[in-house]
């Protein structure tokens, strides 16, 4: 039994599929841990486990970076998919940050004042176990020519509205004409500033981040944020530093969020090797987030107080400039909420 059976892209013989970007993505987990040299014993033993709702799904560039035969792997466990997500707990549920009830119109998310975020598209490059988003109605929150009309509205309706998130899904996943649309819709709106695109391309198929959208990037008359998602400092390889540090030359603020993880990136050594990673390649540190307790997830959540004492030690080695805030997101706040201690 293969654990994506569910999954419509794992319908045909071929286990890996090819994007536009013309990057090799794994869609099931033999092909995975073929890739990875795993033997058979503990292929037939993974192999063995429950059904997932949610497709296994792993770039090839983002593959390259995992250990082979270790099951420990920190990348590795960010997207393998295990039997410990079909165990239930009453504390993780599926809309964990109530994010439903801030939908103002189709495709939009109204949390706090003066920024909005689009779920621009529901397609990601990598499907993270951990993700937050899993369970959303991306069906109901399709953006497209038709609702593009009333989001516009609305934004005009609420003149403390700044700044535009890109967010998905992940905004990348956009061909490049369909983004270049996008942009040019939100720059027509003059009360916005910033338009911000988060995004793990970055690390997990850097090679969409192309010249063409990097300069039509640069021309936009709105600030540009790019926030990249790493977790772990083995997500940034050579070919990620390197196409970082010639982004960071342009006009575009890059900055990463990641999230606290359980058996990925628990100890301050590894989170102070990240910061120092992504400052290499010209990124700041911007967000470490706690879990959002997505049903589905428990098994990578840190108890808080272990969290803050990791932090504590983050706190004594790095600059202060590399330390990123640590956060949870509380349904109904008007920001996040930062951890205290
Ligand atoms: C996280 C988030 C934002 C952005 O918050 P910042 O603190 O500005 O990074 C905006 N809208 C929603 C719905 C969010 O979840
Ligand atoms: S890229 Fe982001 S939205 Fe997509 S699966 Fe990973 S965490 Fe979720």
């Amino acid at each position: 039994m293969h654990t994506t059976d569910s999954s419509p892209s794992t319908q045909t013989n071929n286990s890996t599929q090819v994007n536009n970007h013309t990057q090799k993505i794994i869609t099931s987990l033999t092909a995975l841990l073929d890739y990875l040299s795993f033997p058979a014993h503990i292929q037939k033993q993974l192999n063995s486990q429950i059904a997932s709702q949610f497709p296994l799904r792993v770039p090839i560039a983002y593959a390259r970076k995992i250990k082979k035969n270790d099951l420990n792997d920190p990348l590795l466990k960010q997207v393998l998919p295990t039997h410990a997500e079909q165990s239930t707990h009453p504390d993780y549920v599926l809309d964990p940050l109530a994010e439903t009830q801030a939908n103002a119109c189709e495709g939009l998310i109204h949390k706090y004042q003066s920024r909005v975020l689009l779920t621009a598209t529901s397609a990601c490059a990598i499907h993270c176990r951990y993700c937050f988003r899993q369970h959303y109605d991306y069906q109901g929150n399709q953006l497209t020519a038709q609702n593009w009309q009333h989001i516009a509205n609305y934004i005009s309706s609420q003149p403390a509205i700044n700044e535009v998130i890109l967010s998905g899904g992940d905004p990348l996943s956009l061909s490049n004409r369909r983004l270049f649309d996008l942009l040019e819709n939100i720059e027509a709106l003059p009360q916005i500033r910033t338009i911000r695109l988060h995004s793990r391309h970055a690390v997990a198929m850097v090679a969409r981040l192309d010249n063409a959208l990097i300069q039509r990037l640069v021309d936009s008359r709105c600030h540009i944020v790019l926030v990249t998602h790493a977790n772990h400092p083995n997500e940034i390889g050579t070919a990620e530093t390197t196409r970082f540090q010639e982004i960071r030359q342009t006009s575009i603020t890059l900055l990463n969020q990641s999230v606290l993880l359980k058996g990925v990136n628990d100890h301050a050594e590894t989170l102070a090797a990240l910061s120092h990673a992504l400052f290499d390649a010209g990124i700041m540190p911007y967000y470490l987030h706690l879990l959002d307790k997505v049903a589905g997830a428990a098994h990578f959540n840190m108890p808080q107080q272990t969290a803050i004492q990791i932090y504590k030690k983050l706190l004594a080695i790095l600059p202060g400039y590399l330390v990123p805030k640590l956060v949870h997101e509380q349904a109904n706040q008007p920001n996040k909420t930062l951890v205290s201690f």
